[in-house]
């Protein structure tokens, strides 16, 4: 049984103002819910929703995670660091950090194997262009992203990842996949897992993300291979967040 995932990708928005009301809404709200709710804040924020959120049942989380563990890295930011303060998730190979910083599918690899060997959860994000499924190419795209990280994580830490599957032309712009176009690749994906692990493949949370909203939720969540929503814009308002999280 897969407890369904919604996580909020908060990307570089808020501030110390704003982020109290939001995480008091979602602290007020989160009670009695069958999904696990989870929060992935900017750096800087993550003793705010430490504080906000400690005993209430709601993780968080960051947005990346250096595979270095210290050191002369500019602006990174270790696991260890991560875990200072208590983070249970870091996404790793966001389609923005994919396109704006140039990670390669192995450097996400890597970074999800250093997420894990770190006592993290790494949210994997893989997904495909417009351009790619004009050309059919979703399925070629999908696998060539998961199979440096089913290397990196090797089958002990199969059963430690989350995978977000989010079609790049559907984040941010008010376009969603249907629930059959989303679950036909969920589907998918959990195949090549189950490659690896056909136990844990079976264990393993696939989110959805790209545009997922209170009125399309419903009937996103009800496929069967999609078990939780990355949810971007959507999840900056407790309201509409709350609302994604009942209808899972
Ligand atoms: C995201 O950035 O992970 C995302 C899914 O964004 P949005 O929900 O705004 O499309």
């Amino acid at each position: 049984m897969r407890v369904p995932l919604i996580a909020g990708n908060w990307k570089m928005n808020g501030s110390l103002v704003s982020n109290a009301s939001l995480l008091e809404g979602i602290r007020a709200g989160a009670a009695g819910l069958e999904a696990e709710l989870a929060v992935c804040v900017p750096a800087p924020y993550l003793a705010q929703a430490q504080t906000a959120l400690v005993d209430s049942g709601v993780y968080w989380g960051a947005q990346d995670v250096s595979v270095h563990a210290g050191g002369a890295y500019t602006g990174e930011i270790s696991a260890a660091m991560l875990n200072d303060f208590a983070c249970r998730y870091a996404i790793v190979g966001h389609s923005e950090r994919r396109s704006y910083h140039g990670e390669s599918d192995e450097l996400v690899a890597q970074k999800a194997a250093t997420a894990i060997a770190g006592g993290l959860i790494p949210i994997v994000c893989v997904g495909e262009t417009l351009e790619q499924r004009e050309q059919g190419e979703t399925p070629l795209v999908v696998a060539r992203q998961l199979a440096p990280v089913l290397a990196a994580v090797a089958e002990a830490g199969l059963s430690k990842i989350v995978i977000a599957y989010e079609p790049v032309w559907a984040i941010g712009t008010g376009k969603t996949a249907t629930p059959e176009m989303a679950q036909e690749v969920h589907e998918l994906i959990r195949a090549t897992l189950a490659q690896a692990d056909a136990a844990a493949a079976a264990t393993v949370r696939i989110l959805y993300g790209g545009s997922m909203k209170p009125d399309n939720a419903a009937e996103l969540l009800a496929k069967a291979d999609i078990d939780g929503g990355l949810i971007g814009g959507a999840s900056l308002k407790a309201a509409d967040f709350l609302s994604i999280a009942r209808a899972a």
